[in-house]
């Protein structure tokens, strides 16, 4: 018999609505889903993106017994960096895959159940590798972006299209590739493309209808919307912006957003301000410092009921070296009971904020090597290395290229997107960092619609013969590095941990290991046949513990890793669910 029809045919002979209502998600659920261990629902494991599991079926002296139970392929030729993490509801495991893909698996077999590709124009700009991070799920419902800055919710039973909306103009270099956050029954999304001078903004619209509710720029001078009526302005014109370069001042709020429960925040981070070359964004003519371009490369907390901004944290004032304000905020609280944030961002410093205000707590180094700042003040402003900055074009003999400065982290930051995890057991957080730099320096560049927009040249490199990888154990509290698990190439994807005292994340390399969460130490690996930077999950289903992550190399090393792109261009292509279990019998062995 049909699966679906056996699946009906239970819900009608058990308890009849009750248990088809069982399958709708609502925003309780949503709310829930840290603590619901038979399901992941959101990315990030809970909106507060703690990728912690309470689950310790799991744990140090039984996970040598962890076995594969099956693998899915993604197929086809379209095999390119595998970003996605796993959605799991109802028996059906949903991952996207690269060039928008999405697909519907059974969760007990690895079969698939239904796949939707999205059919994509032609000329669309990702900027780095044709990636997606994942879906959201709601009601009946399972929602993903692509590449063409499309949003597209699909029957989560069928695979069918229920509605689609347009995020903005591929043409102008828009494009989508973050997990959409569903907050209140509002779908809420950043946009990508800040190498081409858009506007970053957030959106939400109605989960059911895909209506438009609210929109926020996030560039100073740009007014948003609520319910198809202007709203309020994004800062103060021209505060902080010369002229009119806020019109394409960049801040893609490319990684999407966090959700705050205790504060009923929403928090979206900005990249970096447009065009790359800091020379041409003073608030005068003078590098006089006081053009630090709001909120480009700011974390921002949003109002959800109206998209009003509550607060901004900018962590790197007057950018100059793509250090992209997106890394994810995760909200934590610390052993004091302290409502906190925390974030770790591509500028190489480790952010603690208070919840309430995203008032400056702390920041620490979290790479070895930083050299574009001295550190950072009691305001959380940066202490900047000013001969550290790429030199002016305009001091050059020809006018053309800047003075060649070497600068660490590089572009791709002590961390980039890869999103760490939180322990409630451990209080730590494990931050997947690079250590690499970069000569860096400036160009002349004006504005041209649908072309790169940056005035900068840049060459990345290791700073490490041993390693570029390294994922940390820090006290946020403290900022003390407790452990450091190196490894020879970039890491490039997601880490989880759990209550049985484990750290899940995988390499470029292939490997998918599992950590003691105190000691580092190695306690189980398996080789996936390509590179990891997809990001981990795990769940429960009759007793037996469950962990799945997607494998496929690519992203934006390959494409834009200069030195290190090289050193890595060995490493094979691919793209394969793998979920492993700890079968019953051996859950107790060691
Ligand atoms: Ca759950
Ligand atoms: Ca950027």
């Amino acid at each position: 018999m049909n699966r679906f029809i056996m699946a009906v045919a239970a819900g009608i002979l058990a308890a009849g609505s009750a248990q088809i209502a069982q399958a709708e998600i609502t925003e309780a659920e949503l709310a829930g889903d840290q603590a619901s261990t038979g399901d992941v629902l959101t990315n990030g494991m809970g909106r507060h993106l703690q990728r912690y599991s309470p689950l310790d079926t799991l744990n140090k002296d039984n996970v040598s017994n962890l076995v594969p139970a099956w693998a899915f392929s993604l197929g086809g030729e379209k095999q390119r960096g595998q970003e996605t993490q796993p959605i799991v509801h109802d028996g059906i495991m949903y991952i996207t895959g690269s060039y928008s893909r999405l697909y519907a698996i059974d969760v007990m077999t690895g079969e698939e159940i239904w796949q939707y590709d999205a059919r994509l124009p032609e000329g669309i700009l990702p900027c780095c590798d044709v990636i997606n991070r994942g879906a959201a799920i709601h009601g009946d419902k399972i929602i993903f972006g692509t590449l063409d800055a499309r949003l597209v919710a699909l029957n989560a039973k069928t695979g069918d299209v229920v509605w689609r909306d347009k995020i903005a103009d591929y043409k102008a270099g828009y494009s989508y590739t973050a997990a959409p956050l569903i907050v209140n029954d509002l779908v809420v999304t950043g946009n990508s493309g800040g190498e081409f001078g858009i506007v970053g903004e957030v959106q939400a619209r109605n989960v059911e209808t895909g209506e438009l509710v609210w929109t926020r720029p996030v560039i100073e001078g740009h007014m948003g919307t609520l319910n198809g009526q202007e709203s309020t302005m994004t800062g103060t014109l021209n505060a902080t912006w010369p002229g009119d370069m806020w019109k394409t001042g960049g801040g893609a709020t490319w990684l999407g957003g966090s959700y705050d429960e205790r504060t009923d925040t929403l928090i979206f981070g900005a990249g970096n301000p447009a065009p790359w070359n800091s020379w041409l964004r003073n608030a005068g003519d003078k590098n006089d410092g006081t053009g630090d371009n709001l909120y480009a490369a700011s974390r921002i907390g949003i109002d959800p009921a109206t998209g009003d901004i509550k607060w901004h944290f900018q962590t790197t004032p007057r950018e100059g070296w793509d250090y992209d304000g997106v890394n994810e905020v995760v909200a934590f609280d610390g052993p004091g009971g302290e409502q906190l944030l925390a974030t770790a961002d591509r500028n190489g410093f480790f952010y603690v904020l208070n919840a309430a205000d995203g008032g400056f707590e702390a920041a620490y180094p979290f790479v070895k090597d930083i050299t574009w700042a001295e550190g950072i003040d009691e305001n959380g402003r940066p202490i900047f290395n000013e001969a550290n900055r790429p030199g002016n074009p305009a001091d050059a003999a020809d006018g053309k290229k800047g003075e060649v400065v070497f600068s660490s982290p590089s572009f791709l930051g002590g961390k980039n997107w890869m999103p760490m995890a939180f322990s409630q057991k451990t209080g730590l957080f494990y931050v997947p960092s690079n250590e690499w730099g970069m000569d860096i320096w400036n160009e002349p560049i004006t504005y041209k619609k649908g072309a790169a927009y940056l005035g900068s040249g840049f060459t990345i490199k290791p700073n490490y013969e041993d390693h570029i990888g390294s994922l940390k154990a820090i006290d946020p509290m403290t900022g003390e590095w407790k452990w450091e698990a190196k490894n020879d190439a970039p890491l490039w994807g997601g880490v989880m941990t759990t209550a049985g005292g484990l750290v899940f994340y995988g390499t470029p390399e292939g490997k998918f290991l599992a950590l003691d969460d105190e000691t580092g130490e190695e306690l189980w690996s398996f080789q996936t046949g390509s590179g990891i930077v997809g990001q981990p999950v795990t769940w429960d289903m009759d007793g037996e513990q469950y962990v799945s992550v997607v494998s496929g190399w690519g992203g934006a090393v390959p494409l834009w890793g200069g030195e290190v792109a090289k050193k890595v261009n060995y490493l094979n292509q691919g793209g394969m669910v793998w979920t492993f279990k700890l079968p019953k019998q051996l859950a107790s062995a060691n």
